[in-house]
C-alpha cells in the first residue's frame, strides 16, 4: 500500500461534548462497531463505579498519575479509524484543547434534553478556530427533549454555524418513532432494545401502522418545512467548519449511531495539508514529519517517565528511525514509541499521517516541537494559546528555596503544564489555568520534581482580555480588574467578571480587548 493509500484511509478526530452528553456511551458504541470491546455491557460508565475503556484519565488518576487524553485506534470497513478523547470534568484542562490541534474533524455531542452547554462551547471554538469540519450528533432522543427545531435554532445562534439536519425525528422520549434520514433515503425505524429497520421512502407507504401514526405524520409536515426553509447542503462549508451537519439518535439505544458514523466516514477528510514555517506540508510528503501536542509526565510511577504524544503529519513513521527536533537541531533516535489501541498500549512499528504515537521523553521535547526526518528544515506553526479561566497567586513556603522554586515554575511553563503571569509592579506570579486539576498537578510535581512546597492564593475565576501595547496604561487598574503580563511580555487584564469587563469597555470604548476566543 501506498503512502497516498494509508492517507485516505485514516480519520483522525475527537468526540467534544459538556459532561454527561453521552460521549462515552457513544464513544463504546463506535469501539463495538470497531470490534475492539466484546460487548458494550463489559465497560460500565462512570456512575457505576467502573470505567469506561475510553476513560483512562480516572483510571491513571487513581493510580496518582495525572492528565490525558487516551487515543483509541482500530480499522473499520476500509478505514483506520483515530479517535482521541477529550477529557471532560474536574479533568478539563489546556491538554483537552490542544488535543483538538491534533484532529482533522470533530463530533460534537450535544444532549437533546439540554441543548448547548457550556464545554460544548469552548471546545467547539477550538474547532472553529482551526476551521475542521464539525459534525453534531443529539443525543438522547428517547428520552423526552427540546423541540428538534429549536435545538438547531439554538446551534445556528449561539455556535454561529450553519446546520443541516442529515436526519430527521419523529416524535421522541416514548413517542419516538425513528429518524427520516435523508441521505440515505430511508426511514429509520426505533424499536427500543430491538435492532432499528430501514425502510426505502419509496416503500413507506406498505408499513400502514407507521405512516398512519399521527407522530409520523406530524414529523413528515415538519419534515418538509426543513427541506423548503432549511440550508442546502454544501460539502464544501462542512469540509471548511461552515456548516454541521446534523444527526438524531440516540447512543445508548444504540439508534442512529452506525448510519451516522458510516457518514460520518465517508464525509471526514482525510489528513490534510499543515501549514509551517517553510510553507505548506503535504501528508504523502515522503520524509517523515510530526508535532508534538502534549506531554505527558509520570504516565509509570514506577518508572518516573514522560510521553509524548506525536500526531504524524508526513511521510511514515518507523520505529527505530532518525529525526531531528527541530528546534533545537539535535538528532533523535525514536526507538521507544507507543501506539495507543483503547487501554492497552502497544509498541507501534510504522505509522502515516493522522496517527498518534507515542515517544519516550527525556525530558526534553516541548509542546508544540516539531520532529523531521531527513534533510526537511521547517517548524509546524505554533500551537495557539488558550485563554486560562482560574487565576491564583502562587509563592513557595519557603523562602530559601527560591531558586529551586523558579527554575520549577520556569519548566512545568514550558512544558505547558500551566500558564504563568507576572503582574504589573508588584511582580507577583500569577498561575492560570483552564481547570483545577492543573494546580494540583503543578503543585504535586513541584514538590516531587523540584522539592518545593508552593502556595496558593485564589483570586478567583477572571476573564482576561488581551491589550495592544500602545494602549496599556497602568493607572486604568486596580485589584478588581488586574494587569499582568504573558510570557512573551503581552499586556493583558485579569477582569473580575462579565459585568467589570463591560463596565471597563463602556467607559473606554477606545481601547481594544482582544479575546483569543473571539472566533466570529
Ligand atoms: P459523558 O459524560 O459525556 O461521557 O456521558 P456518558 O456517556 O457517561 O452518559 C451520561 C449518562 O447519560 C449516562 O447515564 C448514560 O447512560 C446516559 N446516556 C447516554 N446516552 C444516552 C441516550 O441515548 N439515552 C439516554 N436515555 N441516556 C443516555
Amino acid at each position: 500500500m501506498t503512502i497516498q493509500d494509508e492517507i485516505a484511509k485514516r480519520r483522525t478526530f475527537a468526540i467534544i461534548s459538556h459532561p454527561d452528553a453521552g460521549k462515552t456511551t457513544l464513544t463504546e458504541k463506535l469501539l463495538l462497531y470497531g470490534n475492539l470491546i466484546r460487548s458494550a455491557g463489559t465497560v460500565k460508565g462512570k456512575k457505576s463505579g467502573k470505567f469506561a475503556t475510553s476513560d483512562w484519565m480516572d483510571i491513571e488518576k487513581q493510580r496518582g498519575i495525572s492528565i490525558t487524553s487516551s487515543v483509541m485506534n482500530f480499522p473499520y470497513k476500509n478505514y483506520q479509524v483515530n479517535i482521541l478523547d477529550t477529557p471532560g470534568h474536574e479533568d478539563f484542562s489546556e491538554d483537552t484543547y490542544r488535543t483538538l490541534t491534533a484532529v482533522d474533524s470533530v463530533v460534537m455531542i450535544i444532549d437533546s434534553t439540554k441543548g448547548i452547554e457550556p464545554q460544548t462551547i469552548k471546545l467547539f471554538k477550538v474547532a472553529r478556530m482551526r476551521g475542521i469540519p464539525i459534525f453534531t450528533f443529539i443525543n438522547k432522543l428517547d428520552r423526552e427533549g427540546r423541540d428538534s427545531f429549536e435545538l438547531l435554532d439554538e446551534i445556528e445562534d449561539i455556535l454561529n454555524i450553519q446546520t443541516y439536519p442529515m436526519n430527521w425525528p419523529a416524535g421522541m422520549g416514548k413517542q419516538f418513532l425513528g429518524v427520516f434520514d435523508r441521505y440515505g433515503k430511508q426511514f429509520v425505524q426505533f424499536k427500543g432494545n430491538e435492532e432499528e429497520t430501514y425502510i426505502p421512502f419509496e416503500e413507506l407507504n406498505e408499513y400502514q401502522d407507521i405512516s398512519s401514526n399521527p407522530t409520523f405524520q406530524e414529523a413528515e409536515e415538519t419534515l418538509q418545512l426543513v427541506e423548503e426553509a432549511g440550508n442546502e447542503f454544501s460539502l464544501e462549508d462542512v469540509l471548511a467548519g461552515e456548516q454541521t451537519p446534523v444527526f438524531f439518535g440516540s447512543a445508548i439505544a444504540p439508534f442512529g449511531v452506525e448510519v451516522f458514523f458510516n457518514t460520518f466516514l465517508t464525509m471526514a477528510p482525510p489528513p490534510g495539508p499543515r501549514k509551517s514555517t517553510e510553507g505548506i506540508i503535504q501528508p504523502n510528503n515522503s520524509d517523515f514529519s510530526g508535532f508534538i501536542f502534549k506531554i505527558q509526565a509520570n504516565m509509570n510511577p514506577a518508572h518516573r517517565d514522560r510521553v509524548a504524544f506525536i500526531r504524524v503529519c508526513s511521510g511514515k513513521f518507523e520505529r527505530g528511525m532518525s529525526v531531528q527536533l527541530a528546534r533545537t537541531g539535535k538528532n533523535m533516535k525514536l526507538s521507544q514509541s507507543q501506539q495507543f489501541i483503547a487501554s492497552s498500549r502497544e509498541t507501534v512499528e510504522e505509522a502515516y499521517a493522522g496517527d498518534i504515537i507515542g515517544i519516550y521523553d527525556p525530558n526534553i521535547y516541548r509542546i508544540g516541537d516539531t520532529l523531521i526526518e531527513g534533510k526537511q528544515a521547517f517548524e509546524y506553526d505554533e500551537l495557539p494559546k488558550f485563554p486560562p479561566e482560574i487565576f491564583k497567586k502562587v509563592t513557595a513556603k519557603n523562602v530559601m528555596k527560591s531558586k529551586q522554586y523558579k527554575k520549577g515554575i520556569e519548566q512545568l511553563v514550558q512544558e505547558g503544564a500551566i500558564q504563568l503571569f507576572k503582574r504589573n509592579r508588584t511582580e507577583e506570579y500569577i498561575l492560570g489555568a483552564v481547570g483545577e486539576l492543573q494546580f494540583e498537578v503543578f503543585q504535586a510535581r513541584m514538590k516531587e520534581e523540584y522539592h518545593v512546597d508552593v502556595l496558593f492564593e485564589s483570586i478567583g475565576e477572571r476573564i482576561p482580555r488581551w491589550l495592544k501595547k500602545e494602549q496599556v496604561d497602568d493607572s486604568l487598574f486596580d485589584e478588581r480588574n488586574m494587569l499582568v503580563r504573558d510570557r512573551e511580555d503581552n499586556n493583558l487584564v485579569l477582569f473580575k467578571n462579565d459585568f467589570s469587563l463591560r463596565w471597563f469597555q463602556d467607559k473606554h470604548p477606545k481601547i481594544e480587548l482582544i479575546d483569543l476566543f473571539d472566533v466570529n
